[in-house]
Formats: C-alpha cells, sequence, structure tokens
C-alpha cells in the first residue's frame, strides 16, 4: 500500500559567537520552499532534499511537502525563522496527521537561535509531542543530518532514525538522505526502531574532523565494522560537532540505531569511544604562521600547481565572514606575486561595476564585516571582469551542494588584477568547494603560485588533485582553530584543546 510522508527541512549551521544573526533574509536568499516548491526546486539538484525526492518517488510514497528552507553558516538565527519554519511544518502535520505513516526532515543538527540551544531538539520534540496528542506517538520520524551536529538528547529521544552524513567533505550527503529514507522505510514496518546517543567531552575544531584523517578515519572504520558484524545495528552515526556553538551539547558523540538490545548497543557505543579516546590527539594538528608557511613553501622541490595557504579562521562553510585580511594583507606585503583569493565584499564590488571593466581602481577590500577578521587593504587594480556570479558545480558530489543543490549564487562579481594578485570580489560569501567559482570568472587556480584558501577541510575535493602543497595558516577570525581563543561559557566539563596541548605528537591536518 502506498505510504504518506510528509516532509520538511530547515538548514544552519550557527556559529554562536558571531555578531551578525542570520534572519529570515539570509534564508530567503539560500532559499525558502513552501509547499509544493520544496519538491520542484530541490528535484535533481544533488542536495538532501534531492535524495529524499529520489527514494520516495522511487518507492512510490505519496509526499506532502510543508517548508523546507536553508542558510549559509552564520551567526545564531532569529526566532522569527524558527516560528516561520514550525508554522508552515505544524500546519502540516496538523492538517494530515491523521493520514501520514512517517515524517522525514532535512536538518544539520548544528543549530542554535536566539531563545534555543537546540533547534532540532525544539523541533523534534514538539513533533513529538503533537503526534502523541493526537494518539500517533508512535510513528515514526527520520533526519539526515550533517555529520558536524551537536546532537542532544532531546534530540535522539524524540526521533526514531537519524543518518548522518558519513563523508567530511560532504561528498555523501545525496547518498546519505537517500539511505536515511531507506531506514525510515524499514521503520514504517518495523516497530522498536530506536537511537541511542552518547555524547563525548571532546570539542574538535573543524580541521581536525576530515574523514580521511584521525580521529574520524579510524571510528568511521571501526562503526562500519560493527554494522557488519550486528544485523541489529541499523546505522551508527560519528558525529564530529560543531565546535563554535558555545552550547552544553557541543562536540563529538556517537548515535546508532537499533532493533535489537540496548545494552548491546552500548557496548558497541563503549567501543567506538575507546576508539576514538586512542586516537583523539591526531584531532588537534598543527598551523604554521605564514612566514613559516611560505618559507617550508620555498623549500619545496619543484613541482606545478599551486601552494594552497589555507585560513581556517575564516572558514565560509564554518561561518565566518569570508572577508578576512589576517592572511592576504601579510602576503602581499611580502612582495610574492601570482596570489589568487577570493573575498566576500559587497561594497567593492558595487564600485567596480561602477567603474567598468578594464578601469583601474583604488579600492579599500575586505576586513569590513567586524572587528574579528582583519582590516581593509588597500588594493589598486584593473577590474578585469564583471558578472553575475552565478555558476553550477563542476562536481555535483561537490560539498556545497549538501547546502542547497548545485547551482551557486556568488552575487555579482567582479575580477581585480595587479601585478601581484588576482582577487575574486563576491557579493556573497562563497565557501571555495569547487573550482567552478574561479573557473566561471575566467580564473585559473591551476595557474596561480599561491592561491588562499577560506575553509577547512571542505576545500578538499576540489583543490587536492591540483596542489602542490598545501599549508594551514595560523590567523586571526572567530573559525580559528585554537579553541582555547573563543570565550565559551556553556561547555560545562567538555575539554578544549589544541596541538599544544599534545607535546611530542605531530599531526598534520
Ligand atoms: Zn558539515
Amino acid at each position: 500500500m502506498t505510504k504518506t510522508i510528509l516532509f520538511g527541512g530547515l538548514y544552519h549551521e550557527t556559529h554562536t559567537f558571531l555578531s551578525h544573526e542570520t534572519g529570515m533574509a539570509e534564508f530567503e536568499d539560500g532559499g525558502i520552499n513552501i509547499g509544493q516548491a520544496a519538491l520542484d526546486r530541490n528535484r535533481g539538484n544533488g542536495s538532501p532534499a534531492a535524495g529524499f525526492i529520489d527514494y520516495a518517488e522511487k518507492a512510490d510514497w505519496r509526499i506532502l511537502p510543508t517548508v523546507q528552507m536553508a542558510a549559509q553558516p552564520a551567526g545564531k538565527v532569529t526566532d522569527e525563522v524558527v516560528d516561520f519554519f514550525l508554522g508552515h511544518f505544524l500546519a502540516g502535520l496538523d492538517r494530515h496527521i491523521g493520514e501520514i505513516d512517517g515524517i522525514y526532515l532535512v536538518l544539520h543538527g548544528a543549530m542554535v537561535s536566539q531563545s534555543s540551544d537546540d533547534v532540532e531538539g525544539l523541533i523534534m520534540t514538539t513533533i513529538r509531542g503533537r503526534l502523541h496528542a493526537a494518539g500517533r506517538g508512535n510513528l515514526p520520524v527520520a533526519a539526515v543530518l550533517d555529520l558536524h551536529g551537536n546532537i542532544s538528547q532531546a534530540m535522539v529521544d524524540s526521533a526514531t532514525v537519524l543518518r548522518a552524513y558519513r563523508e567530511n567533505p560532504h561528498t555523501d550527503a545525496y547518498e546519505s538522505a537517500v539511505a536515511t529514507a531507506a531506514l525510515l522505510d524499514r521503520a514504517l514496518d518495523l516497530p522498536g526502531i530506536k537511537p541511542l546517543h552518547r555524547s563525548t567531552k571532546y570539542v574538535i575544531s573543524p580541521v581536525g574532523v576530515g574523514s580521511a584523517n584521525e580521529p574520524m578515519k579510524s571510528v568511521l572504520a571501526a562503526a562500519r565494522l560493527i554494522e557488519a558484524s550486528d544485523p541489529d545495528i541499523l546505522t551508527i552515526n560519528v558525529m564530529a560537532g560543531y565546535a563554535y556553538s558555545d552550547i552544553p551539547d557541543c562536540g563529538f558523540s556517537l548515535s546508532i540505531v537499533t532493533k535489537g538490545a540496548t545494552d548491546t548497543a552500548e557496548k558497541h557505543l563503549d567501543v567506538l569511544v575507546g576508539v576514538l579516546e586512542a586516537n583523539v590527539a591526531a584531532g588537534y594538528p598543527h598551523e604554521d604562521d605564514l612566514a613559516t608557511a611560505l618559507g617550508k613553501a620555498d623549500a619545496l622541490p619543484p613541482g606545478s600547481g599551486p601552494i594552497l595557504l589555507i585560513e581556517p579562521a575564516d572558514n565560509i562553510g564554518g561561518g565566518t565572514p569570508g572577508d578576512a585580511t589576517g592572511l592576504l594583507a601579510p602576503l602581499l606585503e611580502t612582495g610574492r606575486s601570482n596570489i589568487l583569493a577570493a573575498l566576500a565584499d559587497r561594497e567593492a564590488v558595487a564600485q567596480c561595476f561602477a567603474a567598468g571593466v578594464g578601469q583601474t581602481v583604488t579600492l579599500m577590500i575586505g576586513g569590513k564585516t567586524d572587528a574579528h577578521h582583519g582590516e581593509p587593504i588597500r588594493l589598486k587594480g584593473t577590474i578585469e571582469h564583471l558578472s553575475d556570479g552565478v555558476f553550477e558545480l563542476e562536481n555535483p558530489k561537490s560539498h556545497m551542494a549538501s547546502m542547497g543543490g548545485t547551482s551557486i549564487r556568488m552575487g555579482r562579481c567582479a575580477v581585480l588584477v595587479n601585478a601581484q594578485a588576482k582577487i575574486l570580489l563576491s557579493e556573497r560569501k562563497t565557501a571555495p568547494m569547487d573550482l567552478g567559482q574561479y573557473h566561471s570568472q575566467g580564473l585559473r587556480p591551476e595557474d596561480a603560485t599561491y592561491v588562499v584558501v577560506k575553509a577547512a577541510v571542505s576545500h578538499r575535493s576540489a583543490y587536492e588533485p591540483i596542489q602542490r602543497a598545501a599549508f594551514y595558516v595560523d590567523s586571526p577570525g572567530l573559525c580559528t582553530s585554537d579553541l582555547r581563543r573563543l570565550p565559551y561559557s556553556k561547555l560545562g566539563d567538555k575539554v578544549i584543546r589544541c596541538h599544544d596541548c599534545y607535546p611530542g605528537r605531530v599531526a598534520k591536518p
């Protein structure tokens, strides 16, 4: 018999130390899709929502779409946004509560609002409460999550199925959404499925949680072994957590969805925590200062391809403004040339459009959003290219697709060129997860000597194939890898560590 599934999504990774809040305007920018638009605008775009739709249509489910919305990682989400989502979602739930067989949600897991440290927990408990009140308390509720989610017990207690991405960069967001739908499908016919959760004390910065590196690599491998050996275990989520949310549930956690005995699943969780603890020191890699990184670059044997100067402190995929100058400014001061960098700077783009292609201008670029990401750089250059900043991902499995599909809007863009550097200026911050960002603007990172990369891990699938070498550079910014610099107040007994806490250990990002 055809199953009827209520569908909705609310996606945001919230950096609570950033002063700019994420409101309706930012979600309108990222996409607010109500009713049928939640299906029409996501079908085939490589996003988690597309994964759900594909599975549902193959399974001949009847989908009841409510609302699906997403915004780029940034500061705290306004209550208006959460109320808007819940208003539309709960209206759909109330209208159809007697006819649905299950619920499917696309969430992130690390969303914080003005008045809630645990928005996903709030959503799940609200839904479960409505279901109980209507006498449908056992209805399966499934959610696909980002691997960077900070998972709460409240969220787990109200869910039936939670299934997170397993790759970082998130090349498997679509597949994870399909797998979540398959698990929901099983839960529709199999009562007794439940998730169990284990938080840990470890808060690890984004550079330390690439899935190809320790500790993620070993914990993920151990999780796959357990899944293969115990048929009761339907999935295991290795959640790296998101370090820049100052909330009690911040940090690395593990969860298991099981149809078997709770104590057996708890023993599996014990094993996984042991694997994490044996490898966690590698999650705090060393970063060089710029002079040291350039010295190492100068000592490289001859080779082709760009040297990546990675700037995790302004990791756009982690929420920061994408206009930090703490790496670019001193790099320009060294006198080095053939530098490629991108900055989000709406004002500078407007100045370039006002001047026109071919004109030479002197602009103050970057460092304008807040006091944490450096000062504006005075740069004289020629405007080489202007565009509307729309591009299609070259790699449809880019980490970027997990955030909103394969068609990317950078806002209007300008390319400013001088003897030292080519600078891509965009109205919207754009995480460096796909080379189409540059290629679409007539720029070739392959031919640069230095590329400034505002990322931690998410750039790797795009840039590793072209890079000559990559150096992580410590610079000012609120996505710093040294978490001791951030004014946490809600972490309780969680541990904040960095590379220096493990003397004698040498770990590379
Ligand atoms: Zn993520």
